[in-house]
């Protein structure tokens, strides 16, 4: 069975936890693609050169729990804008949203560029302010103190980058379905992703 679940919007909407649960209940493989661009991003931290890292990587790389910090996302924002590390990351993503069994794919141009034949598009967003809030209250939950507005700022820069660079660009795909998480709950949110899946679904 192929089966493709695609799933794009903004830092911080709600993409991985929509992501995970339905991988989860349609027993599908799920590739959170915002850690190939992090794997990049943390090479070019560590001195490599963007393209170089990108044709080198190996699917170990995106265990590395360090992918997770707010430089590591900067700098994978940044490298993300090259064509060319774009180019270099297109077939695995492509292979992996046709094998066999179905897979969920989480990032920003899955249902427009990786993957436009996606049985499954979702486009899961929220407000600026929804987004930074939630991030906020992760970061002093574990233990950092920065102000709302610094975290604001970053989530309306990294936005913007992703939004306005020229190859493909952060959008909704036209025929996805919008979810906006703002007022939604957890559980609400996840509702109503399952439900657009199940109405694809292929009957066995
Ligand atoms: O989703 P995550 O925050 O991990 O993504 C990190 C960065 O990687 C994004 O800000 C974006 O610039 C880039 N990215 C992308 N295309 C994807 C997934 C992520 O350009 N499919």
């Amino acid at each position: 069975m192929i089966f493709t679940v695609a799933i794009d919007g903004p830092a911080a909407a709600g993409k991985g936890t929509i992501s995970r649960a339905v991988a989860k209940e349609f027993n599908l493989a799920h590739l959170d693609t915002g850690l190939l661009y992090r794997a990049v991003g943390a090479g070019v931290i560590a001195g490599g050169e963007a393209l170089a890292v990108a044709k080198a990587l190996d699917p170990r790389d995106l265990e590395n729990p360090d992918l997770r910090t707010q430089a590591v996302a900067d700098a994978a924002s940044q490298v993300a804008v090259i064509p060319e590390v774009r180019a270099a990351l297109v077939q695995f993503q492509k292979d992996f949203a046709r094998r066999e069994g179905g897979a969920v794919l989480d990032g920003r141009d899955i249902g427009t560029v990786i993957c436009p034949s996606a049985e499954v598009k979702l486009y899961v967003t929220a407000s600026a302010r929804t987004r930074a809030g939630r991030r906020h209250k992760e970061l002093t939950e574990k233990g950092f103190s920065t102000a709302f507005e610094t975290v604001l700022a970053e989530v309306e820069d990294r936005d913007r980058r992703d939004s306005s660079r020229a190859t493909a660009p952060l959008m909704a795909a036209s025929d996805a379905l919008t979810i906006d998480t703002s007022d939604l709950s957890i559980a609400d949110a996840v509702a109503v992703a399952v439900k657009a899946v199940a109405a694809k679904y292929p009957v066995t």
